[in-house]
Formats: structure tokens, C-alpha cells, sequence
């Protein structure tokens, strides 16, 4: 059987939720035992995430093979089996430096090179070129933005191409929409709907499905309505009403026959849904034993996607302990300016610092970590999470005056964190870090080995800077392990602090791989000491 395709467009307004959309039809097509990879096409002209500003984007979210991406690659990950890789993520910024180089090559001998036909047959190519990485059964494509976009045109220009290409039976359109809700009136509304359907039959695209968010479960007329005005069968016409989780979607979608549409509609040869897995997570997450109350502290907390994949995972930790997990945003430079800590830190049962770069809010997460290792509180430390564990250990147990990192001050006499040798010769900013996946042995008789019950795991990587070797014997000696570190044995990727009930850091990011169905082991067991915690306060 051919591979078959879904391009998935949106309409009306941006943060729909397009991407936890596609990952819940992914996790859908999983459960009725299909094979599926996921791409994301971002019209901007960035290269790729990699240099862009939490503030404005969100995570950048790391792959395998080290490509930084779009924060919608991580719900694909979250949801389905769907492997992220550097094909995954195309941005125009990626297919024009192709182009260029092409013609400068002289690739092109002699041509004009115009957005119709080479920009769009480089975006097929690599539809293609993903699809075809896993031979997959069903390969789903988001295009990013909205339609109406300037920038997204050349994009859906080669998807109605590749329409055509493949033939009707082999593709599918499906396009995520706004139904509002309009108080005033009492009234939901679908000129928006309509209005966003007939922007998209002008560039020659009949969507196949609806799926349109709405506040509230609208009538059958609405859908009737919908339906005659887009010209997308009533049945196609599905609601995708806000629900209290994320995970809830998967299953809200089945339960309206979304799957069996698909199914039929592209022609595949599917087994019944399984969908056991899913009702648990869903089970779970309404009905708590327990609450528990976690602290991220960070930096960008105004902007929560920028710890997309970290907040996941907590709640992936309490499914997997049946708790509720409170998650309460903590800025650090507030945490610095207080003077009573406890007023600040102490309602939390558990603190997370995670990653993040540049000086400002540094000092306010070291002493957020003071706070928990003196007062036994679970820690979690991940990144630049771990390198402030680490200085704070150098300041107060190891009293290194001044001990910091080289990232925040370069002429510190105790530079405990310091750039790694392959990076200072580094001068782009973009795709130099060290990124994507490395092996770790872990030390049997600790936490991380109580975690991950492996001696050797893989976990992705996304900095500069490192704990500085030559100290390793004095925090060893007072008490801080190093239970995590590279095959060569040369860098440290966990430390841990034995005297305490949980206090644990990484230099990787655990986060890019927990999952609702398998929470990540670290996330787990934090949550697990975070409850324990509480139980104690109590
Ligand atoms: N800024 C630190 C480094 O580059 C930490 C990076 C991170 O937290 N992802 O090493």
C-alpha cells in the first residue's frame, strides 16, 4: 500500500492547538495499528528554532540527531511513536538556503529560479524525503501559521500540488477552524469558518475534514450549516470542544468517528481501535489520590511554552503516581529580591530550576537551590538547572569564593562550569551547541540508577557550558555524586547529593523524552519524592 498523506491547515486564528490536534489524530491512527511519522512546515525564515527567543517562540524542542525545533514536534513525541529527526522540521529559512546554494553551485544551469517551480518542488521533496525515512503508512504534515498568511502561500501551493501528484485517494486535507462563541447573541458562529474555507478553495484546496475548536458542543444545524458552506460532509464536521486536559483529545476525537473518517476516506486497511491506554491516562488525571505542589523556577514564566516540555512531564510524573501536580510559575529575580525565602519557596513540596541562558534571574535560582537542599525539599536541577546545583554546592558546602560559571562571569577564580573545548572556537550562534542525544553510564547504588534501573541511557543535550572536571574529587568528597557521566568519563550529566531525600541534576533534557504513557523515569521518581514530601507536612 502507498504511503497516504495528511496536511493539516489552520484557520481564523493562531494558538488552536494545531499541533496537539495532529498529535491526538497520530496517537488515534497508532491505536487502530498504523505506522505514522509527523512533519511540521514553519513558514518563517529562520534556518531553524534553534536561535530564537523563548519570550517569542516558546521551548526549542531537540531531537535525537540534535535538530532544534518547533515546540509542536514535541507533542508529536508526546502523543505517538513518530520519530522527531533534522527532516521533520522544514522552515522557509531551510528550503531557500538549499535554493541558494543550488544556483550558486550552478545546479540550475541557467534557469530562472521562481518560487513555482522550485521552492514548492523542494518542499515536496521533502515531504517525501520524511515520509520516507520510516516507510510509514500515514504521513501527517502541519503547516504552521494561518491561512491568509503572506509567508505560508508557497507552502500550500506545493500541498495542492501534491494533491494532484499522489492522487485524491491518497491525500487528505483537513483544516482546524474557529466556531465562537458569541455571548452577546448567544450564538456560535460560523462565518469565520466559512470565510477561512473559501480563502482556502481559492489556492485550490478542498479541505476533506473540519475540525473546529469550539468553547461549547454546538447543534446539528451548525454543523448542517458548516457543512453546506464548506462543502465537507456533515459527518466530517468534527467539534474539538476545549477539554480540561490535553490528553483528553485523542479520546474526545474517537468518540466522534474521526479515525473510521480517515480510514475510510484515504482507503486504509486498519485493525479495530485500542484505545485502553488513553481512557487510563484520562482516568488518572480526573481522578487524583493526591495534590502535590511543584515550583518551577525560571526566568520566562510569563511565556509557559518556553517550558512546554517540562511542565508535560511533570504531569506526566503525576499520572504515574495518580496525583494531581499543582505547578506553581516562580520568577527567580523575585526569589533573589526576597529576603524571607521561605515566604517565596515555602509552600512548594518539590522546586524545579530548568535550562535556560544568560545571566539575569541566575542568582535568585541559586538561592531557590539553597533553599531545597537545606531544608531536604525534592530538587530536580536540569541544565542550567544542574550547573546552578553545582554552584551553589561550590559556594556554601565547598565555600569556593565566587565559584560560577564562565557563561555568567568569565574571570571567576572558581569557574566550576566552564565552555567546552570543542565550543570555544565556535562563532555562529545557530545549530553550534551541543546538541541531540548521548550515552551516559550511570553508577549503580544511585538515584539516577534507582530512576532508570540501566547502567548505560541516551538523553538529548542543548549547551555550552559543563561542570569543570578538575573539582570533581572535591565535591565528591562532600557529598555531591556524580552519578551520571560520559563513556569517556571525561563529562558529568548527573549529579546528586546522597545525604538528602531527593536531590538530583542533569545536564541533559530529560523532558524531550517523558511521555503521558511512560513518564520519564527522573520526572517520575521527583514527583514521587515531591508527594512524599507533602504527605509529610501534612
Ligand atoms: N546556558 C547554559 C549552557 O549553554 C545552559 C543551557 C540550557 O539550559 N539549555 O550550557
Amino acid at each position: 500500500m502507498p504511503t497516504k498523506y495528511i496536511f493539516v491547515t489552520g484557520g481564523v486564528v493562531s494558538s488552536l492547538g494545531k499541533g496537539i490536534a495532529i498529535a491526538s489524530i497520530g496517537a488515534l491512527l497508532e491505536a487502530r495499528g498504523l505506522k505514522i511519522s509527523v512533519q511540521k512546515l514553519d513558514p518563517y525564515l529562520n534556518v531553524d528554532a534553534g536561535t530564537m527567543n523563548p519570550f517569542q517562540h516558546g521551548e526549542v524542542y531537540v531531537s535525537d540527531d540534535g535538530a532544534e525545533t518547533d515546540l509542536d514536534l514535541g507533542h508529536y513525541e508526546r502523543y505517538t511513536h513518530a520519530r522527531i529527526t533534522a527532516l521533520s522540521n522544514v522552515t522557509t529559512g531551510k528550503i531557500y538556503h538549499s535554493i541558494i546554494e543550488k544556483e550558486r553551485r550552478g545546479d540550475f544551469l541557467g534557469k530562472t529560479v521562481q518560487v513555482i517551480p522550485h521552492v514548492t518542488d523542494e518542499i515536496k521533496t521533502r515531504i517525501k524525503a520524511a515520509a520516507k525515512e520510516r516507510e510509514v503508512d500515514v504521513a501527517m504534515i502541519e503547516i504552521g501559521g494561518t491561512i491568509g498568511d503572506i509567508e505560508s502561500l508557497p507552502f500550500l501551493e506545493a500541498i495542492r500540488q501534491f494533491g494532484k501528484d499522489m492522487g485524491r485517494d491518497n491525500v487528505l486535507y483537513v483544516h482546524l477552524t474557529l466556531v465562537p462563541y458569541i455571548a452577546a447573541a448567544g450564538e456560535v458562529k460560523t462565518k469565520p469558518t466559512q470565510h477561512s474555507v473559501s480563502e482556502l478553495l481559492s489556492i485550490g484546496i478542498q479541505p476533506d475534514i473540519l475540525l473546529c475548536r469550539t468553547e461549547r458542543h454546538f447543534a446539528k444545524d451548525i454543523a448542517a450549516k458548516i457543512s453546506l458552506f464548506c462543502n465537507v460532509e456533515e459527518r466530517a464536521i468534527i467539534q474539538a470542544v476545549d477539554v480540561a486536559s490535553v490528553y483528553e483529545v485523542p479520546t474526545a476525537f474517537h468518540a466522534q468517528g474521526l479515525d473510521d473518517i480517515i480510514i475510510e476516506k484515504l482507503g486504509l486497511k486498519a485493525k479495530k481501535a485500542n484505545m485502553k491506554e488513553w481512557e487510563s491516562i484520562v482516568g488518572k488525571l480526573k481522578n487524583p489520590k493526591a495534590t502535590v505542589n511543584i515550583g518551577i523556577v525560571g526566568k520566562y514564566i510569563e511565556i509557559q511554552d518556553a517550558y512546554k516540555s517540562i511542565k508535560e512531564a511533570i504531569i506526566h510524573g503525576g499520572i504515574a503516581n495518580e496525583c494531581k501536580v499543582k505547578i506553581h510559575w516562580v520568577n527567580s529575580e523575585e526569589v533573589e529580591a526576597c529576603k524571607d525565602k521561605k515566604k517565596i519557596l515555602g509552600h512548594l513540596d518539590g522546586i524545579l530550576v530548568p535550562g535556560g541562558f544568560g545571566v539575569r534571574g541566575i542568582e535568585g535560582k541559586i538561592h531557590a537551590i539553597q533553599y531545597a537542599r537545606e531544608k531536604k525539599i525534592p530538587f530536580f536541577g536540569i541544565c542550567l538547572g544542574m550547573q546552578a546545583a553545582v554552584i551553589e554546592f561550590a559556594r556554601n558546602v565547598l565555600k569556593l569564593k565566587n565559584a560560577n560559571s564562565t557563561e555568567f562571569d568569565q574571570y571567576t577564580p572558581n569557574p566550576v562550569i566552564s565552555m567546552l573545548a570543542e565550543q570555544k572556537m565556535v562563532k555562529n550562534m545557530g545549530g553550534t551547541m551541543r546538541l541531540g542525544a548521548y550515552p551516559c553510564k550511570v553508577k549503580k547504588g544511585t538515584k539516577a540508577y534507582e530512576a532508570y534501573n540501566e547502567g548505560v541511557i541516551f538523553e538529548r543535550h542543548r549547551h555550552r557550558f559543563e561542570f569543570n572536571g578538575l573539582y570533581k574529587e572535591r565535591f565528591e568528597t562532600k557529598g555531591m555524586t556524580l552519578s551520571g557521566i560520559s563513556p569517556n568519563e571525561i563529562l558529568a550529566e548527573i549529579v546528586e547529593i546522597k545525604r538528602h531525600p531527593w536531590f538530583l541534576a542533569v545536564q541533559f533534557h530529560p523532558e524531550f523524552k517523558s511521555k503521558p504513557t511512560a513518564a520519564h523515569p527522573l520526572f517520575r521518581d521527583f514527583v514521587k519524592a515531591s508527594l512524599k514530601n507533602h504527605k509529610v507536612k501534612k
